[in-house]
């Protein structure tokens, strides 16, 4: 490369605003969770689902139902430049696997329960806690109607939870009723009589939601509007005798199970589809971006993207949210190093080095060798601080002296006073077994 091409280097490009990457080690941390995760589902039978991050925008902006933040302002929506396509980054997962499962008629030989992760996409303010990407863990129980399966998914998450090693004051659960829709549209109806009645204090937002979404100004958090959200009808008090019968029964689930919660009249979800049971959990550790996980029912939702009318329950549960409150409480996972590290010396110790790697690895050692720059191998010296930085438990050194016996050097990095010492080539097998990390 000449003088003059390498100065027209262009300027190095940065990720997009409010989209991280996740570098070593800490996606360490994201597989220990992941697999924590994955072991969860299978114990409660939950098989996993996968759908794409692109759907057609009309699967969000639905033609009934209230308008949410999210629709209103948080969509990553484009046009297909090359179609002319109207798509949606997905903001969530819900709606896609319900699309699906309609699309295949997924549930023709009954109800199903899946679970699905990967990242998902609102246009918000970055801030600690809040992306633009983040990755959502979510689970769906579809087609069952009865509030069991409600019970079990809060339960599903104090079981991850303790798997986690989170105690039970870290996170805490909060329960409230949505009810039916006849009986949400008595309590609108209430409320924005109530909310009229004291417009005077209304900001310009709650006005702005009077009749789009009056629930949600029950969520504003502006003081001045705090009398008058407190003395707002409660929902509870709308709820028939049926919807306080589910409720009930979740709430007897949980009392046996030992599980407290807070039933918080308050409580509304940001997605419109939601009735009966909702939920979230809460920590106090984390600022405003406290909440990490939220679901509920929605027995709505397969009728309003043209399934059949269809009873359904989840949650989805915040990746990042969750990995900064296992910071905070100092839950840290173990680091994910390899057993050994292979010192090569010389370019005549590469083949039997790589070949007994390669048998360690066949053995299941996890084994990290040396490789060699352009023109060396580098000194033992370097090879040994890499060794050590990489937090591997032994070097193995394959020293020229050593390989002419047919040996190597086998040496502990985590014990000082250790010896090396010398293990046959030959036996490769019965050494790993040593090395392996149980
Ligand atoms: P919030 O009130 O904090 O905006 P939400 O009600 O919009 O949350 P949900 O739609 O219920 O959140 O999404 C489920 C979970 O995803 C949340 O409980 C949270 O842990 C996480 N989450 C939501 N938005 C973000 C974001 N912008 N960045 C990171 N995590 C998020
Ligand atoms: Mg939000």
């Amino acid at each position: 490369m000449t003088e003059t091409t390498k100065s027209k280097r262009p300027e190095p490009l940065q990720a997009v605003k409010g989209m991280n990457d996740i570098l070593p080690p800490e996606s360490a941390r994201w597989e220990w969770f992941e697999a924590k995760v994955r072991a969860l589902m299978a114990r409660y039978a939950y098989a996993n689902l996968r759908t794409p991050i692109v759907e057609p925008t009309a699967l969000f902006v639905r033609g009934i139902g209230e308008v949410t933040d999210i629709v209103e302002k948080e969509m990553y929506s484009f046009v297909d430049a090359m179609n002319g396509d109207k798509l949606t980054l997905r903001p969530e997962h819900t709606a896609g696997i319900v699309r699906a499962m309609v699309e295949h008629n997924a549930l023709y030989n009954g109800p199903i329960r899946i679970w699905a992760t990967g990242a998902v996409f609102r246009h918000e303010r970055p801030q600690k806690g809040r992306y633009r990407q983040f990755h959502q863990i979510d689970v769906e129980a579809l087609g069952f109607a009865g509030p069991d399966v409600d019970a079990e998914q809060i339960l599903m998450c104090r079981a991850l939870w303790r798997d986690l090693g989170l105690g039970d004051s870290d996170v805490r659960l909060e329960l409230n009723s949505l009810g039916q829709p006849s009986e949400r549209m008595a309590h609108r109806a209430a409320l924005i009589a109530h909310f009229e009645a004291h417009a005077e204090v209304l900001d310009d937002e709650a006005k702005r939601r009077l009749h789009s979404n009056p629930l949600r100004i029950l969520d504003a958090k502006n003081p001045a509007m705090q009398a008058v959200v407190e003395a707002a009808p409660q929902l509870m008090d709308f709820l028939g005798e049926a919807s306080l019968a589910h409720l009930n029964s979740v709430r007897a689930v949980l009392d046996a199970a030992g599980l407290p919660y807070r039933i918080n009249p308050r409580l509304v979800r940001g997605m419109d589809y939601y009735n009966l049971t909702v939920f979230e959990w809460v920590t106090d550790k984390l600022g405003s971006q406290g909440t990490v996980c939220g679901g509920g029912r929605y027995d709505g939702l397969f009728e309003q993207l043209g399934g059949k009318p269809t009873p359904a329950v989840g949650w989805g549960m915040g990746v990042e949210r969750m990995l900064l409150l296992l910071e905070a409480v100092g839950v840290l996972p173990p680091t994910n190093a390899s057993d050994v590290y292979a010192i090569v010396p010389s370019a005549e110790a590469m083949t039997t080095a790589m070949t007994t790697c390669e048998a360690l690895r066949a053995a299941g050692v996890n084994v990290q060798m040396h490789a060699a720059g352009a023109d060396s191998w580098g000194g033992m010296k370097g090879q040994f601080k890499r060794a050590d930085a990489s937090g591997a438990r032994f070097a193995l050194v394959f020293g020229a002296d050593e390989l002419a016996r047919g040996e190597v050097a086998l040496k502990s990095l985590r014990d000082a006073d250790a010896q090396q010492r010398a293990v046959k080539l030959a036996e490769v097998a019965v050494w790993a077994a040593e090395l392996r990390n149980a």
